[in-house]
């Protein structure tokens, strides 16, 4: 049985927590926050609730193997609820694209309605060709951790070297449709220029496996994580910021938390930005490279947020509408209101130089007397932007150079969002392996 600490209760730090307690070992949580949950959280006020980060996912695979690994099937803890509604695509031209979420056929209907047989057909095409990217991806670097070298097979059909521009150019002659694909880079805070072409795989994981809520949103994920921390007897420490991982011999020691006390441990997870962990916490000449490497990333732009409370008649908006534009603005419809009345999180991805209610109102979106409620969510560390497929391997690896390191989340491969987050503490989890 190993002593682990691991640092930060994101979903990635609760998620490698609750795994390693059930693998044996004596696990304790430091969370710097009061609450647990990071990134996933609920935001309350005047009456309405909204999801403060996450508010829908992907890949429920990775959240159902998560609960069925440290105990129980997640259906005794929440409850996930899958998205019927089309996504809405409203572009700068002024014409509207719903598109369905999980069939092919629907979506073929959609675009051919919107823009003719020939995008139509171009879509579907590209989404299906994406089926064995994520073949290539599942077995190569989201359930193992990321080898050094991909096979020569592997790396012709992901063709990372190919930005998702450059595969919305060659591939898509309808600017709409281009739109809708580079939306897979922006929603991450990247540019798509500088995005490989595969992560245009998460149309195609939606398509297939859904887009799924949790009942009563993404805070109640988290307090489903707390308790079933609780169940396996983690010890959490909230309050408990770590300043320090201490090493010896290229090995950690502990952690030294801000008021100087020493944790001592055999395993640390860092589920923190990785640039801070290597920047500022560990001093160990076996973290010099690694430390060069995660110098040279930048963090991804994150969405600036705001949350609004609105009094009805108001338009009917599906579950999530993305505004194409410069910035392009997402309205996520599904927070909790009083009767008469509609929650709304309005996140806007590039740098908002007009108020966020100018920008809705000139997206046609005229609700500016119908604010009852306004929150502005504080601002989230939101991972790493691509710069080039060479991002893969600068991001810190799950597995760390120094003996008894790992790292999980937003910022450790394979990257940001719930699946991904949930995947990368499965991958520790196994490298760790049983007490
Ligand atoms: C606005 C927004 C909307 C999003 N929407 C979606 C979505 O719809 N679907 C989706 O799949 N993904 C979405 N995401 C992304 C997803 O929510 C995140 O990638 C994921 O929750 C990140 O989890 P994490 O564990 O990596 O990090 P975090 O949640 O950031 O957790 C890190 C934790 O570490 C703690 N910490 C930091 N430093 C220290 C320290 N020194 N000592 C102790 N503790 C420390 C922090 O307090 C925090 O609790 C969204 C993100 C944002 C910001």
């Amino acid at each position: 049985m190993a002593r682990v600490i691991v640092v930060g209760a994101g979903l990635a730090g609760l998620a490698s927590a609750v795994r390693l307690a059930k693998l044996g070992h004596q696990v304790t949580i430091c969370e710097r926050d009061e609450r647990l949950g990071g990134v996933l959280g609920r935001i309350e006020a005047d009456g309405f609730s909204w999801d403060a980060g996450a508010a829908s996912t992907t890949l429920p695979a990775a959240l159902r193997d998560l609960f069925r690994k440290s105990g129980r099937p997640i259906e005794s803890l929440v409850q996930l609820e899958p998205v019927t509604e089309p996504r809405r695509h409203m572009f700068a031209d002024g014409s509207v694209l719903d598109l369905p979420i999980t069939d092919r056929g629907e979506q073929l209907q959609a675009w051919s309605d919107l823009a003719g047989e020939k995008t139509a057909q171009q879509w579907v095409s590209l989404v299906d060709g994406y089926g064995e990217t994520w073949q290539v991806l599942r077995k190569t670097s989201l359930e193992p951790p990321l080898k050094d070298k991909l096979p020569l097979g592997a790396v012709r059909t992901l063709k990372p070297w190919q930005s998702l521009e450059r595969v919305a150019q060659r591939q898509l002659d309808d600017d709409r449709a281009r739109a809708v694909l580079r939306h897979y880079a922006a929603q991450g805070g990247s540019d798509a220029k500088l995005t490989p072409g595969y992560v245009g795989v998460w149309s195609y994981l939606e398509r297939t496996f859904g887009r799924w809520t949790i009942d009563g949103g993404f805070g109640a994920l988290a307090d489903a994580l707390a308790q079933r921390a609780s169940e396996r007897k983690v010890d959490v420490r909230t309050g408990a910021e770590v300043v320090a991982v201490t090493t010896s011999d290229g090995g950690v020691t502990g952690v030294r938390l801000a008021d100087g006390t020493e944790l001592p441990a055999d395993i640390v997870v860092s589920d923190i930005d990785p640039r801070e962990l290597y920047g500022q916490l560990v001093d160990d000449p076996a973290a010099k490279k690694v430390r060069k490497q995660i110098e040279a990333t930048h963090q991804a732009q994150a969405a600036y947020v705001v949350h609004l409370g609105l009094q009805e008649p108001l338009p009917t908006l599906p579950f999530e509408t993305v505004l194409h534009g410069t910035p392009t603005v997402v309205v996520r419809a599904g927070g909790q209101a009083p009767a008469g009345h509609q929650a709304w999180s309005v996140l806007v991805h590039g740098y908002p130089t007009d108020d966020v209610l100018d920008l809705l109102v000139a997206r046609g979106l005229h609700i500016r007397d119908k604010v009852v409620s306004r929150q502005t969510s504080p601002s989230w560390w939101a991972g790493v932007a691509w710069e080039g497929y060479r991002t893969a391997r600068r991001r810190a690896a799950n597995v760390s150079p120094i003996k008894g390191l790992y790292c999980v989340g937003a910022g450790a491969h394979p990257g940001s969002g719930v699946p991904a987050t949930t995947l990368g503490a499965a991958i520790v989890a196994d490298a760790v392996g049983k007490a």
